[in-house]
């Protein structure tokens, strides 16, 4: 091979990489394999798209600021409007945001790839930074269960604040109608639903959950606790320091809250629950209790356990505490709640402190 003959193989090499990049990246962003488009994006685009490694992504984010940015391209015949492949276009009309800061986060890959040279076209964007949010006010969810069978108790719950979430257990007798004198008071409702603990435990009460049922049975049992507390917005476990331990049984009722438009409170007592973590992976609505206020029944104790609510709420901007219908937790709740706020809480249902995300749902919005 002569020296001509070598210049001119490097060349129809060049020129070879160079169109098959462009081909190939077109399908890669959504568009199809356009001539026109390798041959009449601005010169920004086009540099950036065929660099070498550049992500799909990256090439995406590339158009879209070009665009923005007002790059315009000569039309050519028998092609849309601007030579940017129709996909490449597409999300950028339809996905580019308006907002700086939304544009930052779209510019960053692009500071990163481009030449020294280029990174004037953005730096008015950088010069604009996303400004801190306020420092919201840290939420004191607190949770009263085990009501129902005793009405003074619960009537006493019932005039706490209405930010109080109130759980009824399935078999009092009273419970569909303290429920909705709770709901008419304002106040968000949990079925509160025996499981069963650990051998040598009390007693859960009638049609809890055990392990081992079959699944139409569980389904049964919790369709019949329910229909005892109507109006509940999920539900939270009675005991339960076997049931909730057990994976099989509880992805059975998390299916079933889903369903039903539930949220499920872990009460966790046990550390081996794994109640939260599997309504994550179903993306059920779910909470988990931070604090129980009155494993000690006295009014020292239960306020030392709403100091530690504070602390927590502080620390995670919100905390859950559940309590018992105990005199000694009323009367400390009565007297803690009114002086809440100017000490700079906000006093919230379980819905307000609960998680909604969806980690299927933002698994499929992923790019
Ligand atoms: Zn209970």
């Amino acid at each position: 091979m002569d020296r001509r003959t070598a210049v001119l193989a490097v060349a129809a090499t060049v020129v070879l990489v160079g169109f098959g990049s462009g081909a190939i990246l077109a399908p890669m962003i959504g568009g199809e394999p356009d001539d026109s488009a390798a041959t009449t994006a601005p010169p920004n685009t086009e540099t950036l798209a065929l660099s070498p490694g550049q992500a799909p992504i990256g090439a995406r984010s590339a158009m879209a600021v070009s665009n923005r940015a007002g790059v315009r391209s000569r039309p050519s015949p028998g092609s849309e409007a601007s030579a940017v492949p129709r996909g490449a276009r597409s999300i950028a009309a339809s996905s580019a945001p308006p907002a700086i800061e939304t544009a930052l986060e779209w510019a960053a890959p692009l500071s990163r790839s481009r030449a020294p040279a280029d990174r004037g076209r953005i730096t008015p964007i950088l010069l604009h930074p996303r400004q801190p949010p306020a420092a919201p006010v840290p939420k004191i969810a607190i949770v009263i269960d085990d009501l129902g069978h005793n009405r003074a108790a619960a009537e006493r719950a019932i005039a706490l604040d209405r930010a109080v979430t109130l759980a009824f257990l399935p078999d009092a007798e009273a419970a569909a109608a303290l429920a909705a004198e709770a709901r008419a008071a304002g106040h968000e409702v949990l079925l509160h639903m025996p499981m069963e603990p650990i051998a040598g435990a009390a007693d859960p009460g009638p049609n809890a959950l055990r392990v081992g049922l079959v699944p139409a049975e569980v389904r049964r049992r919790l369709g019949w606790a329910l229909s005892r507390v109507p109006g509940a917005i999920g539900l939270n476990n009675h005991m339960g320091s076997k049931f909730t331990a057990d994976g099989a049984g509880m992805a059975l009722v998390l299916v079933e809250a889903k369903e039903r438009g539930l949220l499920f409170l872990d009460s966790r007592t046990t550390a081996d629950s794994v109640g939260f973590s599997a309504a994550a992976r179903i993306g059920l609505r779910r909470a988990a209790r931070d604090v129980f206020l009155d494993n000690e029944v006295s009014t020292e104790a239960v306020a030392a356990q709403l100091a530690e609510t504070e602390r927590i709420a502080t620390a995670q901007g919100s905390a859950i505490a559940i309590g018992h219908p105990h005199p000694a937790t009323l009367a400390v709740l009565e007297s803690w709640l009114p002086g809440l706020a100017n000490r700079g809480f906000l006093a919230t249902p379980i819905t307000a402190v609960a998680t909604a995300d969806d980690p299927l749902l933002a698994e499929s919005h992923q790019p």
